[in-house]
This record gives C-alpha cells, sequence and structure tokens, in this order.
C-alpha cells in the first residue's frame, strides 16, 4: 500500500505529512517556517515526539531536502528510502476554471499554473514554488496538485455567477469558487459514514469555522452552494477578514482612510472581522475570555459571527429544500462550544436542537453528535482533515493503490 507525501507550501512555510495510506495514519509530519528569512525553523513529529531545530532554509529546495532527510534518517526517519514515496500531493488554493480536478504534474500543467498565478497572489505563486522543490528531490515520483476550490465545481451556474456584466465572466472567469473544499468534502463524507447513510440520500450543511470560515450546503455529496466567492474574502465575517460588506462602504473607509483599492483590501482582509470589531483579537479564545469578563465589543464580534453563520445554515437549508445534518469542524466549530451554542439558538422552526449539555462537553478529535433527542436534524462535531483528502485525490490521479 501506497505512502503518500502531502505538501501545503506557503511563501515562507512548508507544511508536510507523510500518510500511510493502508490505514491512513500520519507517519511524519510539520512545518519549515521562515523560508529564506532569518532563523528558519524546522520541526517533525513521528514516533510519538517532536523535534524542533533553527536550520539555515535560503528557498524551498533546502526545506524540501530537510524534510526528506529526517524522514529517511537512520534515527528518527519513518522509511527507509525516498523510493518509499509513492506520490506527493500538493495542496493549491486557487484554480480559477483552469482545472476543476486535482491533476497530475506535467510541464502542461505547470505552464496553467503559472497562468493562475495572479488569482491568489500571495498562495498560488508558492504552490509552484513548492512543487519545483520536490521535482528537484524526487523527478520519478508521481506528482499532483489538488485544489481547494475543487470540490465546489458542482455548484450550478446560478449560484457561482456574480451579477456583473456577463463579459466580465467570460473574459476574467470572475465568478465563485468557494475554498476549503477538501475540508467540507471530508467532514460530508464523514458524517454519512458516522450515521451509516448513503452520502446520496443526505442534504447536509458543513460549517468550517476556523480562522477563515466557510459553510457549504452539500447534496448527495455534491457542493451546491459555499459562502466564499471569488476569494476567501466572501462569506461569513472572520478571524481579521471581513466577510461580506457593501463595496460602497468598503470604498468610503478607504477614500476617508487614503487607502487605495489594494490597501483597503489588505484592510478588508487583515484587520476586519473579529479583529476589527473587538479590538481585542481575531483568536476565539481571547473573545470568549473578554466577553465573559464583560467586553461589549468582543460579545458583539461573537453574536456577528454566530448570526452570520446562523444565516448561511437558514440560506442553504432553503437551498437544498431542507437539511438533514449539520457539521461543524475546524478549530472553532470543533472546539468552540459557546459558537455552536450561539449559532443555533432558535433554529426550531427548522427542526434542529442543540442539546446543551452534549455541546458543553463535546469530546475533542473525535465524532461526536450533539442534537438533542427531539431535534429532527442532526448535529455533527466532525475533526477535519485536509491532508488526508489530499492523499486520497493523489492515489487516485496517480492510479496508486
Ligand atoms: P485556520 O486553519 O483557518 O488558520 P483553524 O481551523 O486552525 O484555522 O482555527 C483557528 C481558530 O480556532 C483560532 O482563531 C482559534 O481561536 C480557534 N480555536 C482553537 N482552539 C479553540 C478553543 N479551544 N476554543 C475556541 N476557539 C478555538
Amino acid at each position: 500500500m501506497s505512502k503518500i507525501l502531502v505538501i501545503n507550501s506557503g511563501s515562507s512555510s512548508l507544511k508536510y505529512q507523510l500518510i500511510d495510506m493502508k490505514d491512513e495514519s500520519v507517519l511524519a509530519k510539520g512545518i519549515c517556517e521562515r523560508i529564506g528569512i532569518a532563523n528558519s525553523n524546522f520541526v517533525y513529529k513521528a514516533h510519538g515526539q517532536t523535534i524542533e531545530q533553527l536550520v539555515d532554509m535560503p528557498n524551498h529546495n533546502v526545506a524540501v531536502k530537510l524534510v526528506l532527510d529526517k524522514l529517511t534518517d537512520a534515527e528518527v526517519g519513518v522509511i527507509a528510502s525516498m523510493e518509499e514515496i509513492d506520490g506527493v500531493g500538493h495542496r493549491v488554493v486557487a484554480s480559477g476554471e483552469a482545472f476543476k480536478v486535482p491533476t497530475l504534474v506535467t510541464p502542461e500543467a505547470m505552464v496553467l499554473m503559472e497562468e493562475i498565478k495572479d488569482l491568489a497572489p500571495l498562495h498560488n505563486p508558492a504552490a509552484i514554488v513548492g512543487v519545483n522543490a520536490c521535482l528537484a528531490q524526487m523527478p520519478n515520483t508521481p506528482m499532483v496538485l489538488v485544489f481547494d476550490t475543487g470540490f465546489h465545481f458542482t455548484m450550478p451556474d446560478y449560484a457561482y455567477m456574480y451579477a456583473v456584466d456577463y463579459a466580465h465572466y467570460e473574459k476574467y472567469k470572475i465568478r465563485r469558487y468557494g475554498a476549503h473544499g477538501t475540508s467540507h468534502k471530508f467532514v460530508a463524507q464523514e458524517a454519512a459514514k458516522y450515521l451509516g447513510k448513503d452520502i446520496a440520500d443526505l442534504k447536509i450543511i458543513t460549517c468550517h469555522l476556523g480562522n477563515g470560515s466557510s459553510i457549504s450546503a452539500v447534496e448527495g455529496g455534491k457542493c451546491i452552494d459555499t459562502s466564499m466567492g471569488f476569494t476567501p474574502l466572501a462569506g461569513v465575517a472572520m478571524g481579521t477578514r471581513s466577510g461580506d460588506i457593501d463595496y460602497a462602504a468598503a470604498e468610503y473607509i478607504g477614500r476617508k482612510e487614503g487607502m487605495d483599492i489594494s490597501q483597503t483590501l489588505t484592510y478588508l482582509n487583515k484587520k476586519c472581522g473579529m479583529l476589527g470589531l473587538s479590538g481585542v483579537s481575531s483568536d476565539f479564545r481571547d473573545l470568549a475570555k473578554a466577553a465573559d469578563e464583560g467586553n461589549y465589543r468582543a460579545n458583539l464580534a461573537l453574536d456577528v459571527f454566530a448570526y452570520g453563520t446562523k444565516k448561511y445554515i437558514g440560506a442553504y437549508s432553503a437551498a437544498l429544500n431542507g437539511v438533514d445534518v449539520i457539521v461543524f469542524t475546524a478549530g472553532v466549530g470543533e472546539n468552540d462550544a459557546d459558537v455552536r451554542r450561539r449559532t443555533l439558538k432558535n433554529l426550531d422552526y427548522l427542526g434542529v436542537k442543540l442539546d446543551l449539555e452534549k455541546n458543553a462537553n463535546c469530546p475533542r478529535g473525535t465524532i461526536a453528535e450533539i442534537q438533542a433527542d427531539d431535534s429532527r436534524v442532526k448535529i455533527l462535531v466532525i475533526p477535519t482533515n485536509e491532508e488526508v483528502v489530499i492523499a486520497r485525490e493523489t492515489m487516485a490521479v496517480a492510479k496508486l493503490s
């Protein structure tokens, strides 16, 4: 059975996981941080131990070499040689319409990747660098590009189109793409498996709530709508992102504060959301603490977040013509009982009733069912695993077994 290396490459970081597909267990994982910056840091976790080293990593090639050296190290390694890695899955943030399915890395695919760099100017160039760094070390190992947007290509045209001049869709492919696709796909499949149901028969709303948050409507295992848009700026308010906003309001702030469009976008992505509203933090743990201590703005931020999420649940139950399962996942969705409580308050008209006790005592790191006995809709908390989806897609596309 294959072993798949999953790579998530950022502009100055590289996260990795080696997964044994026999049982989808993680053999080793870690992160290379501050690549190309002073004091680069290398973290390697395997055999229940964590190794952290300050190592000079001037570029991604050196980082990948370091990862491979550790994985094959006689003492702390988990494989005897690089040949044991059967495939490499690369996470890519944006696909545009250039890639609608996970795709094998070929020279032609990499030409297309260059063409869509602009769609995610921070993330996509980093993915290209990551792929090239891996190719330099493992030229004969099949590699697959797995896109965050991939799961959302089943959306109907009326869900992904923006009401702009149609020519701009044709010319620039301006439309909703969504994000967190691997996570939405994973938890939807896990929900069906857990409930012992065929996913084809289920209407599921998946809430990926983390630092970035998105909500998806999944019908019969296929995404029919999602809250993020052309970029991850859209949808609910997030850690530092505004989420949906009237563009005239954004332009007005920019004009008054002397920011050009690019600066205004940076402001909307980095200075707004929970951070901007609360003035405390983008971290939900800090918000909870401040709200408990009576901080009005921290409490307001949590209410705005939960209310926004609730509205998507309402909208998507309309889009799905009903809902059987609501899933919470990611950092906030899995851990923040108070956010789940605020979100699902007064949804009994929809057949959604939370068991407050089960919600508050929800175990971590495992699937939990937290609806009341008389709730028509199942409410599940499911730990996400984006890497495993990337590894599964890599197996399928590279035809490994
Ligand atoms: P991302 O992958 O988008 O960076 P994560 O899914 O890791 O985000 O989620 C990070 C968020 O999860 C942080 O904002 C943090 O506030 C929140 N979080 C993590 N643990 C807890 C917890 N125990 N209670 C509340 N929030 C938590």
